[in-house]
């Protein structure tokens, strides 16, 4: 009897994701580090609770309210498609996403984003630590590891993959590479091109065939020399511009004579606190403006591909990043967005922004549902 409640809440788990679309949004609460609360001279206070017992809600309270007996603070839940908390680990994380990495070895394009502040875990959930353990690595590394042993495993049906991977970082509205041998913006200039067969290229940039799961470390070494060198600091650097990491997956069965590409997309993005252009000036000015731009552009390109009405205008050329994705959002495409934040009371009103920037990504997609189901 039990295995049928659980096999209802399956099924009733299913319809709502299809009618959900294409796009998902997960929430992740990092834990309070001793090295951050002791940095920030924090008291480590959350200003989280997870009301739910099915791992979707999160609630946020107000941090700046004094709380008295007579009146508690005030609170702002959230539902997201799954809630993370603070102990949750890499591998429990990407146990939810194995299946969409799955899809682009089926030939899908998929996107799978990281928002938030800077300091709230995306680098951390993205690429996980430098010299990362098999505990510790993140969601690239789990994605290269998982494709490579599913490709092998497809041999016996004959399928055979080559798996080719880039990764760039966009600052300022310049595409970099993060992988080439001259540092960012040797000389270089990258020009976005989409070709008539949905493919998307990069001119010049560099283009690793993975052949072991091991090479992808390698790679996120070499993108953080590159990150580092000409930005005081590398964080400072990676937490104002966005990082694309893309990987190719080229399918070929030689029995069944089939073929297939799909694109695998992670993508860390700038730090979304919310920067003042007041007191801003020369670059720093630039960069703010870029960053806020491109955010915002991010997501009108996510609302509008939600939007149910045929032949809704897609502004895909708003941004840097949204034209350098436009193959892997909407149609087809599947994307997931994380919204990584802290639990900190000291970060409550960027806490407050961020989920609610991910709540209007999520109820655009069910709002798609929705209306689609209606008869007309
Ligand atoms: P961001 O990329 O959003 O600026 P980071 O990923 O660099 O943030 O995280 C900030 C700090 O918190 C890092 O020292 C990171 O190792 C740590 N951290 C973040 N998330 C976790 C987590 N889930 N578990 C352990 N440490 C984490
Ligand atoms: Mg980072």
């Amino acid at each position: 009897q039990l295995r049928d409640g659980e096999a209802i809440r399956r099924q009733l788990h299913n319809t709502y994701q299809e009618l959900k679309g294409n796009i998902r949004v997960f929430c992740r609460v990092r834990p309070v580090t001793s090295s951050v609360s002791a940095s920030q001279n924090e008291t480590a206070t959350a200003s989280v609770a997870y009301p739910g017992a099915e791992g979707r809600e999160i609630e946020l309270a107000n941090a700046t309210e004094t709380v008295t007996k007579s009146s508690a603070a005030t609170t702002y839940p959230f539902t997201f498609d799954r809630v993370f908390e603070p102990s949750s680990t890499q591998e429990a994380v990407f146990s939810e996403i194995s299946q969409l990495v799955q899809s682009a070895l089926d030939g899908y394009n998929v996107c799978i984003f990281a928002y938030g502040q800077t300091g709230s875990g995306k680098t951390h959930t993205m690429e996980g630590p430098l010299n990362a353990t098999a505990e510790s690595m993140g969601m690239i590394p789990r994605s290269v590891q998982q494709i490579y042993e599913s490709s092998k495993a497809l041999k016996d049906k004959g399928w055979s993959y080559q798996i080719e991977g880039q990764y760039v970082e966009i600052y300022n509205e310049t595409v970099n590479d993060l992988l080439g041998n001259n540092g960012l913006g040797g000389g270089k200039k990258h020009e976005i091109r989409h070709g008539k067969n949905g493919k998307t290229t990069i001119t010049d940039i560099t283009t690793v065939v993975l052949t072991s799961p091991e090479k992808v470390a390698i790679l996120l070494k070499k993108a953080a020399q590159n990150r580092s060198v000409g930005s005081t600091q590398m964080n400072e650097r990676s937490s104002r511009s966005h990082s694309v990491f893309t990987l190719r997956l080229t399918g070929k069965n030689s029995i069944t004579d089939e073929s297939h590409e799909g694109v695998l997309n992670l993508i860390d993005l700038a730090g979304s606190e919310r920067l003042s252009q007041s007191g801003a000036t020369g670059d720093r000015l630039k960069e703010t403006q870029a960053i806020n731009r491109s955010l915002s552009a991010l997501g009108d390109v996510i609302a509008a591909i939600a939007n149910p009405e045929p032949n809704t205008f897609v502004p895909y050329r708003n941004s840097k990043l949204t034209y350098l994705l436009q193959n892997s959002l909407g149609g087809n495409s599947k994307t997931l967005m994380f919204v990584n934040v802290s639990p900190l009371k000291s970060n409550f009103n960027e806490t407050l922004c961020s989920l609610r920037f991910a709540a209007k990504v999520n109820s655009c997609t069910i709002g798609t549902a929705t209306k689609r189901i209606v008869p007309k």
